[in-house]
């Protein structure tokens, strides 16, 4: 199963929790901190569960969500890996 990395734009939350309840992992949830203008704002609480499945960044009204996937390259040495950023914007 390919890993994935979820990155929040912190400036772009505006704290709807929308993402969170849709992430079938229970990766995100909203944290105890603050944007600039006053939203609560999501975080990874569990990266490590991620899979890159991208419904978070598909679900946010606000474009606030980037997802990383990295697959197993076919017939490479362990550990080697390719990345494939994922961009909804
Ligand atoms: S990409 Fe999928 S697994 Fe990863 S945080 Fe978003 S919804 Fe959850
Ligand atoms: S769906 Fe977007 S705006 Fe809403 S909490 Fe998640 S990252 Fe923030």
């Amino acid at each position: 199963m390919p890993n994935g990395m979820v990155v929040v734009d912190r400036e772009r939350c505006k704290g709807c929790g929308l993402c969170v309840g849709v992430c079938p992992f229970g990766v995100l949830e909203l944290s105890a901190t603050y944007n600039s203008a006053g939203y609560p704002v999501v975080s990874a609480s569990h990266p490590e569960k991620c899979t890159g499945c991208t419904l978070c960044a598909q679900t946010c009204p606000d474009v606030a969500l980037e997802v990383y996937r990295e697959k197993a390259v076919a017939g490479s040495a362990v550990g080697s890996s390719a990345e494939t950023p994922t961009d909804h914007r």
